[in-house]
Order: C-alpha cells, then structure tokens, then sequence
C-alpha cells in the first residue's frame, strides 16, 4: 500500500514536471528605447537560433540578452555626433531591421577657466595627455565575454545635476568638445559608489579627468568615474554593486567639486541618466 502511494506520488510529480517544464530566461532589464544621439536602441529580435546569433551594427557586435525561445534583446548605442536617420541592424550578413533616429536638443554651456595650463595645455604636457588618451580609449573598449541581464543602475553618488550629458561646451568663448558624461556635483570627500557590479579596468591620474576608475561591466559596457579626491580599489578588483570605489574631489580640469560619471556602450559614450532606476 505505502508502495502505491509512494509511486502515486512519483507519478503525480512527473507529469506536473513535465507539463510546467521550460526554459527559463531572465528579465533583461536594460535601459528603454531612447533612438536619438546619445541614446540607446533597445528592440526585440526574432530569430531561430539555438546558440546567441552574431548581430552587429557597422560591423561592431552587439549587447544581446535572450529573453525567450528565439527572441533576443538588443541595446544598441547611438553617438553623440550620429547624424544619420536610421540604424541599420545585422544578423550574420543580412540586414534585419532599420531603426529610425529622432533628433534630440542639447543645450550649450559657456564656462570660463583662468587656468591657462588647463585651457591649451603646455607643450611638455602632450605626450602625457596623449598616451592618457590612448589608455582611456583601450579601456573604454574593453569587450570582455560575460553579460548582465539587468544594467540598471543605482545613483552612483549624493548629489545634484550640475551637467548634463551631451551639452555642447564653450571654454573661454571657444567651442570644444561635448560633454560625455554627466556631472554630480557633491562636496569634497562624499562616497562614490559603483552603480553596477564590474571589474576594474584602468586607474589613473589624468592630465584633464583627475583620478579616475574605469569599470567594466561585460558586453562593451564601460562606466567611469573623473576627478576624485581619494580612489578606493585596484586595478583587476571584482566590484559589487553598491560598493564604495573612491570620494569626491576636484582633481583634473575642473570648475569644483564633482564627479564626472560617463557610461560607455561598444566604445560609444551614451547618456548615463538612461541607466538609472530611479530619475535623478
Ligand atoms: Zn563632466
């Protein structure tokens, strides 16, 4: 009798195991779908593939999570300076979509900077600025093979808005390049802390960005963190979400205390308040 019951039960199990068994997949939380310069395309791909398919947009790979049999999520970066009306999307050679582009307005910002070493840097500077420039164009690039299912992130610092992305800049009245980050103004000393888990990448002392900490996030996505006071992780450290990684300072060109907080998609920066749970 006990027997009886017992295989009873095995069965029973079974069959409800058997009738609610399928593939699970994440909830692929990434920021939403924001097609103008500066933004991000976020599209559901149908595609019959058991393996994660090779999409790509003018030739470079994109971030997918697949969030159902054959339907992958794509997030996709759109530059500052796109000037074209479509995004062309790619599976293997065949192109699968054409997302259109909207214009975005980005307001102008005219600062004045009495430093003259930090308007037109001294010509013994140029060497140390450009091998600067080439190590944070290889950590922003950095395109390491792990991926998060949800990018999004927590404020990475107390503070106010004292910049936003994308603003087209004036110093001392002459036109310079745009604003790819956004600025947190806080006081001197007050935590920054890593908006994502990551891995550090790059640190640095920057002729213009002050100390600064490169993280990365997996897939492409890269986050940095310019001007600190005190930075408090090594290079390589595995960083969980939420964890102090320096304070506030005002090291680098700067007008006063803040940080500049860029994120970074396939080598694009793109604006980092698309990545926030909550608005700022
Ligand atoms: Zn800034």
């Amino acid at each position: 009798m006990l027997m009886k019951i017992r295989i009873s039960i095995f069965v029973v199990f079974f069959l409800f195991s058997c009738a609610t068994f399928r593939d699970t997949y994440p909830v692929c939380n990434f920021p939403e779908h924001s097609p103008f310069p500066g933004g991000v395309i976020n599209k559901n791909l149908y595609i019959r593939s058991s393996q994660t398919p090779e999409i790509s947009v003018e030739g470079k790979s994109v971030y997918l999570c697949q969030v159902d049999k054959n339907l992958w999520k794509a997030l996709i970066p759109i530059s500052l300076i796109n000037q074209k009306n479509f995004v062309e999307i790619y599976h293997n050679e065949h192109r699968i979509l054409n997302v259109p582009i909207a214009t975005r307005d980005y307001r102008e910002s005219k600062i004045t900077i009495n430093n003259q070493d930090m308007v037109s840097p001294p010509a013994e500077y140029l060497p140390r600025i450009k091998k600067e420039s080439e190590l944070s164009f290889e950590a922003i690039n950095t395109n390491s093979n792990t991926f998060l299912s949800s990018l999004k992130m927590s404020k990475p610092v107390e503070g106010f808005k004292s910049s936003e992305f994308g603003v087209r800049r004036f110093i001392n009245n002459q036109p310079r390049n745009r604003h790819t980050g956004l600025d947190l103004a806080a006081s001197s000393g007050t935590e920054i802390r890593a908006p994502l888990s990551g891995k550090v990448v790059l640190i640095g002392n920057f002729y213009y960005k002050g100390n600064t900490v490169f993280l990365d996030h997996g897939g492409g996505l890269i986050s940095t963190y310019s001007h600190m006071s005190k930075v408090l992780v090594q290079n390589h450290d595995l960083i969980t979400k939420n964890q102090i990684i320096g304070k506030v300072g005002q090291t680098g060109r700067v007008t006063g205390s803040h940080l500049h907080w860029q994120t970074v998609l396939s080598g694009i920066p793109v604006d980092p308040e698309l990545f926030l749970e909550e608005p700022l």
